[in-house]
């Protein structure tokens, strides 16, 4: 969309105008620092905020609009899912949860899936399915090697995987099992193997450590290891799956399949989902192993489904991946101007380095907060993701005028004063 297409498409608010400060936003836990604006609405790359600002949204919900705010697919699923079914409960089948199992299974590889409902449930399932494999046919092992940056949500269970600087100190003790290797260095996570080891649990990309991605010899070079010594290699796609990096899973380009495989974000394009998939041979969990009142809840399927439908349409892909060539020949020309190394990533999800003067935090408070209040000058949403590292994960239908406007105020931006 161009400028003059976003204001006439701007969505109705509840509020067309109302100040941040009429809002009970005390009222919510300080979890984060959240800066002083409450968003109201959204439309494909575009979110307005209460005071009638808009902003071009390269965050999209930290990577889970796969289709941008509001897609029209996901509202008419949701909405004809609402008046039919909402949950059956997870004593029950519905026609939605086994729909979207039996479409991520064709689409993965896999045979069987566990619907949660965020990446970290997703994770928790797979921890738990790794333990009992373990339990079941090694013997008791339940270690599962995780890595250095890595992140795989914020249960007890999954920070304990996590290896995000930071998380040591909090909420102990720790879920026990968890030894930590170095990503794309093979010998460290042999040196983490012993005779209680059952996985290896990798992101392909290590998204919130800042887009470090892990080598497809590396991962190739894991699958075989975990062959030899009977692991289950478990990837965690909760952020690189669902089209986010050009294919429909990050792994495929390294062309080995997981044991497990975990999915969140972008599987729901903005409603809240997680899901596990396993290879037949390490489905290995009983009735009442593992469940959730929620879990395969037929709304959010549907919601589901209705992504699937878009991005496994035949060119969605490639056109993915014209947009990510876009985006990320741009930021390069940003880059190379300011003689900082290319973007990382794949797809639509790129991070950049910084100039060493400047913070990510106040690029991205600059960025965000150069929206006007006539709602004309837009601002633009990107996530600090490390002290001198910006993250970037648009929708993937993000337009290519979108695509420009955004690499225009980045631009503009990072090489003021530089
Ligand atoms: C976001 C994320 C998670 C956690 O997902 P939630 O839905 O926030 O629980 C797990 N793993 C990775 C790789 C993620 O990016």
């Amino acid at each position: 969309m161009t400028t003059a297409d976003v204001l006439d498409h701007e969505p109705a608010g509840p509020d067309p105008v109302r100040p941040f400060a009429a809002y009970p936003t005390a009222a919510l836990m300080a979890i984060a620092t959240r800066p002083d604006v409450v968003f109201t609405r959204g439309r494909g790359s575009w979110i307005w905020d209460s005071e009638g600002r808009r902003y071009l949204d390269f965050v999209q919900g930290w990577a889970v609009n796969t289709l941008g705010h509001a897609p029209a697919a996901v509202a008419t699923a949701l909405h004809a899912q609402a008046q039919c079914l909402l949950q059956a409960g997870p004593g029950f089948y519905s026609d939605r949860a086994a729909e979207l199992a039996a479409r991520l299974a064709a689409l993965s590889g896999l045979d069987r899936c566990f619907i949660a409902n965020s990446g970290a449930e997703a994770n928790e399932g797979a921890i738990k399915l790794a333990r009992k494999f373990g339990q079941a046919h090694r013997g008791g092992a339940f270690e599962i090697v995780t890595f250095a940056n890595a992140f795989h949500g914020r249960s007890l269970a999954t920070m304990s995987a996590s290896g995000k600087p930071g998380f040591e100190r909090l909420f102990e003790p720790k879920v026990a099992g968890f030894p930590k290797a170095r990503l794309n260095d093979l010998d460290s996570v042999a040196a983490c193997v012993g005779s209680r080891t059952v996985a290896v649990m990798v992101e392909p990309i290590q998204g919130e450590a800042g887009v470090i991605e892990a080598s497809d010899g590396f991962l190739r070079g894991l699958r075989r290891f975990c062959d030899e010594r009977g692991l289950l290699l478990v990837l965690d796609e909760v952020q690189t799956g669902i089209g986010r990096t050009g294919s429909m899973w990050a792994h495929t380009r390294s062309g080995i399949r997981p044991d497990i495989l975990t999915l969140g974000k972008g599987l729901g394009g903005g409603v809240p989902i997680g899901a596990v998939l396993a290879r037949e041979s390490a489905c290995c969990f009983e009735p009442g192993d593992q469940g959730g009142t929620y879990n395969g809840n037929a709304l959010v399927c549907a919601a589901a489904l209705a992504v699937l439908d878009v991005v496994a349409a035949p060119g969605f892909l490639a056109a993915v991946e014209s947009r990510s060539a876009r985006l990320r020949a741009g930021l390069d020309r940003v880059a190379a101007r300011l003689g900082l190394p290319p973007s990382d990533g794949r797809g639509l999800l790129l991070a950049i380095d910084l100039p060493h003067h400047r913070v990510a935090q106040d690029v991205a408070d600059a960025a965000r907060s150069r929206a006007g209040h006539d709602g004309v000058v837009p601002g633009l949403l990107v996530n600090p993701v490390r002290r001198k590292r910006l993250r970037l994960m648009p929708a993937l239908d993000v337009g290519e005028a979108e695509v420009d406007e955004g690499l225009a105020i980045l631009g503009s931006l990072l090489t003021r004063g530089a």
